[in-house]
């Protein structure tokens, strides 16, 4: 009998409460049928409200949908008004979410104005002291956001776990009949503690509706598991991550592989990739890496998809490696304005291939596509439109002639 074809596309969402994070009489949804939102964080001291304000900026026009910011001293508590002020005077359309640990209960009290200008507050239970003085410090800190009407994400850490619940937890499974091993007790540990914190905050009077999870490990295996475990546990979105993922190419392929498969499972409501920055490197990278995740398992679109081949010994010159990266920054940096201006523009296919071999293959299935000439082939780069072939370009300015066509093409 013939085979069933094999389903493709991601595993119907997990269902969520959904979260709304508002700022200015606007707001971005995390969870229930919003799509999966984007979000990175400053590394600026947030008390130079200049510097940050700028990195805000950058950061949104990369495309983070929220921003986090360090809130760790008076200093910086005192500038979060100014910063958000500035950001409204840009134009930046991103919420910010503050980013406490160990003083957060001191600084959300002693600066209402901080409380009041972050749009959520991110609590770490792990490092907010030990048994009823941390107990009073999370009362405090949710209290606050209760007065506020402000939404917290309860952010648990492996490197920064609640102490006593680990030993409880470690002293409960050495009861077990047959005990767990010791990293199983650690990921049960971040579920718990992230869980029972979110009980807490609603017994506290923090409404649901208003509480966001995650558990970051810095192991790709762990992270699957972890969520994997709270997404059958609760109903709250969660904010996936991997934390310390590392720099360059480890960074992203780990982040990748771990969320890759968490969201083709349907879960995750919200992403960060956080990648250690290299001396001068662009801190908006995350963000593009994200997007890209997403886009690539066809959760969201972006920006238009560049399709290119990898080159190989038919290539015949260098026209082929820039017209692909060229037009792939060219589309790129276009995309805030053809957001607003040609709607749909970011599900945009364009194939740029380097020779004959599956240049018009690929080109056709794109909206438009170029297949260049490689070695030996006749000096023409045949340019297909909606699958058809359509113009031949030749000679020198066979790249400035193709971004022509694809700007007419999204124009019309
Ligand atoms: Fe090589 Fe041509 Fe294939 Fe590109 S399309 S990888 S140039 S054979």
């Amino acid at each position: 009998s013939e085979a069933e074809p094999f389903p493709a596309g991601p595993a119907v969402r997990r269902p969520t409460r959904q979260v709304r994070i508002e700022w200015g009489g606007k707001s971005v949804a995390v969870g229930g049928d919003a799509p999966v939102m984007v979000q990175s964080m400053t590394n600026t001291d947030t008390a130079d409200a200049i510097a940050t304000a700028i990195q805000v900026k950058e950061l949104a026009l990369a495309g983070s949908e929220v921003v986090r910011i360090t809130v760790n001293t008076a200093e910086a508590a005192r500038e979060v008004p100014a910063i958000r002020e500035q950001l409204d005077r840009m134009g930046v359309e991103a919420p910010l979410v503050g980013d406490f640990h160990y003083n957060g209960h001191k600084l959300l009290t002693q600066y209402p104005e901080c409380a009041q200008a972050l749009s959520k507050y991110r609590i770490n239970p792990g490092n907010m002291g030990a048994g009823k003085k941390r107990d009073d410090n999370f009362a405090q800190m949710i209290e606050v956001a209760c007065r506020h009407g402000k939404p917290v994400r309860i952010g648990v850490n492996w490197g920064s776990l609640d102490q006593d619940l680990l030993a409880r937890m470690m002293d409960e499974n050495g009861r077990r009949a047959r005990p767990w091993d010791a990293q199983s007790v650690m990921r049960d540990a971040l579920v718990v503690s992230a869980i029972d914190n979110a009980r807490r905050a609603e017994e506290l009077g923090l409404p649901g509706d208003r509480i966001i999870l995650s558990c970051k490990v810095s192991n790709a295996q762990d992270l699957i598991a972890v969520y994997r475990d709270i997404s059958r546990r609760c109903d709250y979105p969660l904010h996936l991550g991997l934390t310390e993922a590392g720099m360059g190419s480890k960074g992203i392929v780990a982040s990748t592989a771990a969320m890759g498969i968490l969201l083709q499972e349907g879960i995750g409501d919200t992403i960060r990739v956080s990648l250690t920055p290299e001396p001068n490197g662009d801190r908006a990278r995350e963000v593009v890496v994200a997007q890209e995740i997403l886009q690539s398992l066809g959760l969201r679109a972006f920006a238009p998809v560049v399709v290119a081949c990898p080159g190989c010994g038919r290539t015949s010159s260098t026209v082929f490696q820039e017209l692909a990266a060229d037009i792939q920054s060219y589309l790129r940096a276009q995309m805030p304005v053809w957001r607003l201006k040609y709607p749909g523009a970011e599900n945009l296919h364009v194939a740029v291939m380097g020779c004959v071999v599956n240049g018009p293959g690929e080109s056709k299935f794109a909206d438009i596509g170029i297949s260049l000439p490689g070695t030996g082939e006749q000096p023409v780069a045949p340019v297909f439109i909606d699958g058809q072939r359509s113009v031949t370009l030749k000679g020198e300015h066979i790249a400035r002639e193709f971004q022509a066509l694809v700007e007419a093409y999204v124009e019309n």
